[in-house]
């Protein structure tokens, strides 16, 4: 949805507002880093007049000027050692200063009245469309240096950032993306990001996660985003209304400065209880777990008082690089979370590849459905020898803190059975070696396929716990995709068979003794909290910057009022009705984290 015109109107927040799902609360302002779509560029066929040709052939200009820094700023850093042949450059600046390019650009744009960048982007195709009709092999490298030098120029005249260019941020900038991969989140220097808005996505892309866990405010679902926006351009982002207001008014500025200073006093208050136990108001203890990616975030899961790790990610150590990481490398990672974390559990949750987390690999982005196809404990139990490098690691690591392991994507017994039988072999090797691991090591499972839900008795007997990964349970049993931004409001935690399959799961948990934990999104959210620990959740894991928003209700909460709370949602049809009942028991318990 797009708001506004060309200038600020009095009554409008900026010159232009674009809508969005909120997905990261919080507030930031400043200028616009936009990164162009993996997919293609939208070049357009605008029409213009005679009286724009200056100001057209000015944008070209401009463009090439700012392609000769880039590309001379590139040729730089590889003569001063980032490997490759500096040479390279010379061919693409020689493109730039084509007198014949500039003339046929030009030409065209005044014969048939059209925008710099269509009549620019028309006679690069054409050109390299006789280029490859050559069989010649000089003229094939001509063709792949004009391409590359080609697209710059469009990115530059449109105002977007090469989809790869995230390295090239220098300050902190608002990040608006199509879409944003974890290979190229891996490479983003985190000090320059204010804030994310992805046209796609939506509460559980990975996006959304990343921006939870900085803490910094993200909008997904930005529809249009990247035909609008350009680098550089002043904005707000309104993390909780789920806005991104270019150019705001004083007013505008104004009126979230002091949405900012409210938002920093509650954080204020809940940094205050960071070493309080997650206990409700009747002395009901919830174990509050923190989900990490890796090492990077031992502190913070310490600063904000989370009990341990309930979700260690460890696909995040597998992308963005070339080959998987060797046992070595990750028994350093694995160990290092649990000895900094010893005694406080570490549930090291086993690769979950596949889905919206693929390395940049070919095989991933072939598929299409890649979230009910070849992902987590699948790629696994058919790749043996990656999969036992990292039980290996995590079995060594557990020599060394309260480490537990957890396999993702379960969906049936053989699955957890072939797991477990590579587990055992793991653990005879280590034995055969003289190597230490936990002979008692806990094993778990993650419940996030509604085929483990009806099967909970025969998992329950075979491991020591479950933790239920709420972000893929939603999409699979509501089959909504939990990144599509055109469906999210159908997809609906509250929804009744979500409740009852939740219900389900811990029932079949109790009746063999064995406790249950959720890590999905859901259990961050503090307004479902009460709901999740209703039902039964014996222990809650979210990213670290929820936690003390969580504890906060937690220790406000009576154990009595969650159970009503779950009474209600269990007989109810309707899960808007559910969700409104949530909100007002958390408004009504914990009323100052609802200010803003
Ligand atoms: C989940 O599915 O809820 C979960 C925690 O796992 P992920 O988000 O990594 O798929
Ligand atoms: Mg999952």
């Amino acid at each position: 949805m797009l708001e506004g015109g060309s200038k600020p109107e009095a009554g409008k927040p900026g010159k232009l507002v674009l809508h969005g799902i909120p997905v990261s609360r919080g507030v930031c302002r400043g200028r616009l880093f936009v990164l162009a779509s993996p997919r293609t560029l939208q070049i357009d066929r605008r029409a213009i007049s005679e009286a724009d040709f200056a100001a057209e052939i000015q944008r070209l200009e401009e463009a090439l000027i700012l392609t000769r820094q880039q590309l001379l700023a590139v040729q730089e850093r590889v003569t001063n050692g980032i490997g490759g042949d500096p040479q390279i450059f010379d061919a693409q600046l020689l493109v730039l200063d084509d007198p014949f390019l500039h003339d046929e650009v030009l030409n065209q744009m005044k014969r048939e009245k059209v925008g710099i960048e269509f009549a620019f982007h028309e006679f690069c195709q054409r050109y390299l469309t006789t280029l490859s009709a050559v069989d010649d092999p000089y003229l094939s490298e001509r063709a792949v240096d004009l391409r590359d030098v080609a697209d710059r120029v469009l990115h530059n005249l449109l105002g977007q950032e090469l989809p790869s260019d995230l390295s090239r941020l220098r300050e902190p900038c608002i990040v608006v993306a199509y879409d944003l991969t974890p290979s190229q989140t891996a490479t983003l220097d985190r000090r320059f990001v204010l804030g994310f808005a992805t046209e796609q996505g939506s509460e559980t892309s990975h996006t959304a996660i990343l921006a939870r866990s900085l803490q910094i405010p993200a909008v997904t679902g930005v529809a249009e985003a990247l035909k609008h926006l350009r680098t550089g351009q002043y904005s707000l982002l309104d993390g909780f209304g789920g806005r991104l207001i270019v150019e705001p008014t004083d007013q505008t500025l104004f009126e979230f400065g002091q949405i900012e200073r409210r938002q920093l006093a509650i954080q204020g208050r809940l940094r205050e209880m960071k070493d309080e136990p997650a206990t409700t108001l009747d002395g009901a203890h919830i174990t509050l777990s923190a989900n990490i990616e890796g090492p990077q975030e031992i502190a913070d899961v310490q600063t904000h008082g989370a009990e341990g790790v309930g979700l260690f990610r460890t696909e995040y150590l597998f992308l963005n690089r070339p080959t998987p990481p060797g046992e070595e490398t990750q028994f350093a990672a694995y160990r290092e979370v649990a000895a900094a974390l010893r005694p406080a559990p570490v549930i090291i949750r086993t690769l979950d590849l596949g889905g919206d987390k693929m390395p940049a690999s070919p095989e991933g982005l072939t598929e299409r459905n890649p979230f009910l196809g070849w992902r987590a404990i699948r790629i696994c139990l058919q790749e043996k020898v990656m999969f036992k490098t990292q039980l290996r690691a995590i079995l060594r690591a557990s020599a060394f803190g309260n480490v537990k392991l957890m396999y993702p994507m379960i969906s049936g017994l053989d699955e957890l059975n072939q797991a477990t039988a590579l587990l055992e072999e793991c653990k005879q090797e280590l034995r055969a070696e003289g190597q230490p691991f936990n002979e008692s090591l806990e094993v778990g499972v993650m419940i996030e396929i509604p085929s483990a839900v009806m099967i909970a008795d025969s998992l329950a007997r075979r491991v020591d716990f479950f933790s239920i990964g709420t972000n893929d349970l939603i999409q699979y049993s509501l089959a909504v995709d939990r990144l599509n931004p055109k469906i999210a409001q159908l997809y609906e935690p509250t929804h009744p068979a979500v409740v009852r399959l939740i219900k389900h799961t811990v029932d079949a948990a109790r009746a063999r003794g064995i406790w249950v934990g959720v890590c999905g999104e859901m259990a961050g959210e503090p307004v479902l909290a009460p709901l999740l620990i209703g039902l039964g959740a014996d222990e809650l894991s979210t990213a670290p910057g929820r936690v003390p928003g969580v504890k906060f209700m937690i220790r406000r909460l009576k154990r009595s009022e969650a159970s009503e709370l779950a009474d209600f949602a269990l007989g109810c049809e309707d899960g808007r009705a559910i969700l409104d009942r949530c909100r007002a028991l958390a408004e009504s318990i914990a009323p100052s984290l609802f200010t803003e």
